[in-house]
């Protein structure tokens, strides 16, 4: 089954991409483990090696089981094409190269997980890239930040961990006005609360490794590319736009059109990068995306309840859930991810970075781990563990400090997860 509109979004998450093994007949995809693929003949090779015949050469590039995976996040992204990677943050650094050159910046929010936020604000810089860090709730400041080596603004659709929602399409018309793509990282949400391509974004980038697999496996990250930007209306894109020195030559968008992206990123990309993804983890984030919407709907319900709970409670300061009506981004949760703002939230405990690490160590259900987005429910103490390395001010601005932890809700049922949070309360407030 290819990618077909028709299809609702349910039977997309375990169609898309998939038929049966053309060789056996298997139902499941299999896990191709093979490293490389018999060419035809001498000129069959050529053709692939030339890029005038799409199919598989050596699994660094591509790979059978992958490109399942592939066809199947574009398609439930509403994207033409997608590359999967190693991991989420080899994603993001994927998204990034075919656009940026040495003195090129990326404009990012502040509100940002916190590894991408040390990826960006670091080691970049080995690169010759930067990055200008903006809260992308003030327009006018995003404009100003995007100056002439300015190649793309990046942002979260629902920020990892501070309760935030992004006003995707308010981005979408600055970035299109500047001739710049709109990078969204759609990991928290994911593709059925929210699909950034609706809104405007150009590329939707994930960390697979959470509610996209589900169930804490593998790491995984991708890359969707929407198809809907215009590589050569300006030249700030020449390694798109011009002849490709790194393929002898290749324009990239005049020969693929809406796929330029997609192409240059397995072409040089991973060919030249490696940052691939494994057949393997491809199958265990299949098998999670077969249940993707089940899921999400618990977990948005678990977290609804959960987050009301923690609300009333006099021995929690506040609770950041776009889900809940006291949330400064109610209003536009409500109408840009109606149908929930997912699993994850912070709170604020009072008695601090005490009572936190008190509280992480008394959980039961919870596991203390730095993960989100698995059917289990987990928890972390930010300021001590993901955003230690941020600095105070940086923590504050990520919703990640002292006093607050960060919940990732899961599937189990709502009423134990609330009887183990309020025996861990006791024990940490005393
Ligand atoms: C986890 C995460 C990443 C990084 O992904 P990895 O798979 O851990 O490399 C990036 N963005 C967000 C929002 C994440 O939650």
């Amino acid at each position: 089954m290819t990618d077909a509109p028709t299809y609702g979004f349910d039977t997309l998450q375990i169609h898309a991409g998939a038929k049966p093994d053309p060789a056996t007949g298997a139902r499941q995809t299999p896990i191709y483990q093979s490293t490389a693929y018999v060419f035809r003949d001498a000129e069959h090779a050529a053709a692939l090696f030339n890029l005038q015949e799409v199919g598989f050469i050596y699994s660094r590039l591509t790979n059978p089981t992958v490109a399942v995976l592939q066809e199947r996040l574009a398609t439930l992204e509403g994207g033409v094409g997608a590359v999967c990677c190693s991991s989420g943050h080899a994603a993001q650094i994927m998204a990034l190269f075919p656009l940026m050159a040495p003195g090129c910046n990326v404009v990012a929010s502040t509100r940002l997980y916190g590894g991408t936020i040390t990826q960006f604000s670091q080691t970049i810089k080995r690169f010759g890239w930067s990055a200008k860090f903006v809260d992308t709730d003030d327009l006018d400041a995003v404009s100003a930040a995007i100056d002439e080596n300015t190649r793309a603004v990046f942002c979260e659709s629902i920020a990892n961990p501070g309760g935030y929602v992004t006003d995707i399409r308010a981005l979408a018309d600055i970035t299109d006005g500047a001739g710049i793509p709109l990078i969204v990282d759609n990991t928290s949400a994911t593709p059925y609360l929210c699909k950034p391509v609706d809104h405007g974004a150009s590329l939707v980038v994930h960390s697979t490794t959470k509610y996209l697999t589900g169930n804490g496996t593998v790491t995984g990250g991708c890359v969707v590319d929407s198809g809907n930007f215009d590589w050569s209306a300006n030249d700030k894109f020449p390694s798109l736009s011009a002849p490709e020195d790194a393929y002898h030559g290749l324009k990239f968008h005049e020969t693929f059109g809406p796929l330029a992206f997609t192409f240059h990123s397995i072409a040089i990309g991973l060919r030249d990068l490696g940052m691939t993804m494994n057949p393997q983890g491809a199958h265990y984030t299949l098998m999670g995306v077969e249940t993707l919407s089940l899921r999400m709907q618990k977990h948005c319900e678990n977290a609804e309840k959960i987050a009301a709970w923690l609300e009333n409670d006099s021995r929690v300061d506040y609770v950041t859930y776009a889900g809940l009506p006291s949330s400064p981004y109610y209003e536009r949760a409500q109408a840009c991810y109606p149908k929930g703002t997912g699993g994850l939230f912070t709170f604020a405990v009072k008695g601090g970075y005490e009572a936190c690490t008190k509280l992480v160590d008394a959980l039961e259900i919870f596991s203390h781990v730095a993960n989100l987005g698995d059917t289990r429910s987990l928890i972390i103490h930010s300021a001590s563990t993901t955003h230690r390395q941020l600095s105070p001010e940086q923590q504050e601005a990520a919703g990640a400090g002292p006093n607050v932890v960060r919940i990732s809700i899961g599937i189990e049922d709502a009423d134990d997860l609330i009887r183990d949070l309020d025996q861990a309360l006791a024990k940490a407030c005393g």
